[in-house]
């Protein structure tokens, strides 16, 4: 089959690789319908993940057809459209009963495109397929479903749950990438007064007042106001950068919530002296990928409207072309980059 190969910092390709086969009793292997490249592929590229070595199929997030499964896998059967989860549960393991997906013991969590072959490719070999994997009982576009493998329930479980987003409060998501935006979405069905996006591309800025914020500014005005006056109930650090984790701190009133969802590509300042008497409650999280089948209720009611996010899609064959287009993000308007096989 062809895929995308990493080769090491900074080099990637698409190539002929050997197919994708059963090795476990647990596995199923999927025909990729749509994946799509995330924020960490970038960095896998840029050799901030050391663990990840030359050879490796990237991709972690899909939705596609079973062709073919182990004797242990009873859930599933070849023809059924599924969602391959970025989160991968052995379902036996200490956290995997909590579950705490992306903490498993048991030889999951985020492995795909990470440990072993991903989803960038035109088969996947998903391991522990059961509890990897969610049904679609229904249509969405292909675009939106895949959307479910990481992308919203990071915004859920990591941004609004943690950072317990509550009716009434004012939030700010600081980033307005896919992640940010989403997170801006499933915030708006909590009843906030007021959600407020900080980004420094006008794109995405325009974006996020599409997905439901009341407001999107870049860093200054509206900050500095935070800062001076009640400050937000619940501050989301989206971005990644430690610039955008430092905003976050001056943002946040009082007692209130800063969840972290951004990966830090570098180290990142804690201003204890200013934060220690405000009673600030930090969070951070690998998603665990629990809340799909809720999300993926709320899209198939269309209460969560996710279109935005899906701004260029590509033929499969064409993922280096897309890994270009998304790493450009804030100049081309990229979020999220479908990548269809037909
Ligand atoms: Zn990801
Ligand atoms: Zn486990």
């Amino acid at each position: 089959m062809r895929a995308l190969v990493y080769h090491g910092p900074g080099r990637i390709s698409w190539d002929t690789v050997a197919d994708p086969v059963i090795e476990d009793p647990g596995d199923a292997v999927v025909r990729v319908g749509t994946t799509t490249v995330c924020g960490t592929d970038l960095h896998i590229l840029r050799g901030d993940l050391a663990e990840v070595t030359a050879g490796t199929v990237l991709g972690h997030e899909a939705v596609g057809e079973v062709v073919a499964t182990g004797d242990d896998v009873r859930r599933l059967h070849p023809g059924n459209r599924v969602v391959v989860s970025s989160v991968s549960a052995c379902g036996r393991c200490r956290p995997c009963r909590d579950r705490l997906f992306g903490q498993c013991r048991g030889g999951g969590g985020w492995i795909l495109g990470h440990l072993i072959h991903g989803t960038q490719a035109e088969y996947v070999r998903v391991p522990f397929a059961d509890d990897s994997t969610h049904r679609l009982p229904f249509s969405p576009s292909p675009d939106e479903a895949v959307l479910l493998a990481e992308v919203l329930p990071t915004a859920y479980e990591v941004g609004v749950r943690n950072g317990e987003v509550g009716p009434g409060d004012t939030v700010v998501v600081v980033g307005a990438g896919p992640v940010g935006l989403a997170t801006v979405a499933i915030a708006r069905l909590c009843s906030p007064r007021r959600i407020v996006a900080v980004d420094l591309s006008t794109a995405r800025l325009e974006a996020a007042v599409r997905m439901g914020a009341d407001a999107a500014e870049v860093p200054g005005r509206m900050i500095a106001e935070l800062y001076e006056g009640p400050g937000a109930d619940v501050v989301v650090e989206a971005s990644g950068e430690p610039d955008g984790f430092v905003l976050c701190t001056r943002a946040v009133r009082t007692g209130g919530h800063i969840a972290v969802i951004g990966t830090p590509g570098r180290s990142t300042t804690l201003h204890l002296e200013s934060l220690w008497r405000k009673n600030v409650t930090i969070s951070t999280g690998q998603v665990d990928t629990s809340s799909t089948p809720w999300l993926m209720e709320l899209l198939r009611l269309g209460r969560l409207q996710v279109s935005p996010l899906l701004t260029h899609s590509f033929e499969l064959e064409r993922a280096v072309e897309a890994y270009e287009v998304f790493s450009k993000g804030t100049e081309s308007g990229a979020l999220k980059v479908a990548l269809r096989q037909r």
